[in-house]
């Protein structure tokens, strides 16, 4: 049984003071919420009050992004998977599309990064998903192939019984735009076959595979309705604690 998670990316948005007005707002409205995982992911200056201010509660943190070096080392301003570790947070978002579009990220370094979570112990939510231009062309599962088979490059069995994998259609990450239900659930059932021929239908079983793009207190229930989506990673909706609440608590409304 696949525990689901909602997990809510703040992107560069949220300063100390803001993040902990999210908090006092968010977690009373959660507290019964034993159905899911929740975590949310701050910018890497507002997890050590974050983290303080959830601890003892059903909520955890994630980080945005972490080094591919283990470090610690000579990297100017790079924050390692131990250090993140250190301040709080259980979780690292990898290869987030926004990484791979403005900063370059590549399957190769999105290897090295979740090597670097998972030998610090962190759990890593790697995200793969195609652009526009590769679903029109019919491209869609082979470019997600492509960046499973790139990010997950010599990685033990025991190495992905760790991993989340989260897919954001970048067409529908920030758009409005959502990946209807059975679009989804297409790709998911993918990526957890290939999952399977990568590291045995046992890993691929149990391995939690989240939707993201778009994902709104309106759509969330169908979307977690298919049979292969275990949660979502949510951008623009996890920012308001109603909203984002909302979504966590999709099944006392569906
Ligand atoms: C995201 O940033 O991972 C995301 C899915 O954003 P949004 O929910 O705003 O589309």
């Amino acid at each position: 049984m696949r525990r689901p998670i909602i997990a809510g990316n703040w992107k560069m948005y949220k300063t100390i003071p803001e993040a902990l007005e999210f908090v006092r707002d968010f977690k009373p409205q959660v507290v019964a919420s034993t159905h899911c995982e929740i975590v949310i992911a701050p910018v890497f200056t507002a997890i050590k009050s974050v983290s303080d201010r959830l601890e003892g509660s059903n909520v955890e943190v994630a980080a945005q992004d972490a080094a591919a070096e283990p470090g610690p080392g000579a990297f100017t301003g790079e924050v390692s998977a131990a250090m993140i570790k250190d301040s709080g947070a259980r979780w690292v978002i990898i290869g987030h599309s926004e990484r791979r579009q403005f900063y370059g990220e590549t399957d190769e370094s999105v290897n090295a990064k979740i090597r670097a979570a998972i030998g610090a112990g962190l759990l890593p939510i790697v995200c793969v998903g195609e652009k526009l231009d590769e679903r029109d062309a019919g491209r869609a599962e082979q470019v997600v192939e492509a960046q499973l088979a790139g990010g997950m490059r010599n990685l033990t069995a025991s190495d992905a019984s760790r991993i989340i994998v989260a897919y954001e259609p970048v067409w529908a990450i920030g758009t409005g735009r959502t990946a209807t239900p059975e679009t989804a659930q297409t790709m998911h059932a993918f990526i957890r076959t290939r999952f399977g021929a990568m590291f045995g239908a046992g890993v691929a079983d149990n391995t939690r595979i989240l939707y993201g793009g778009s994902v709104k207190p309106d759509n969330v229930a169908a979307l977690m309705d298919q049979a292969d989506i275990d949660g979502g990673l949510v951008g623009g909706a996890s920012l308001e604690a109603d909203s984002f609440a909302r979504i966590v608590n999709y099944k006392d409304r569906s």
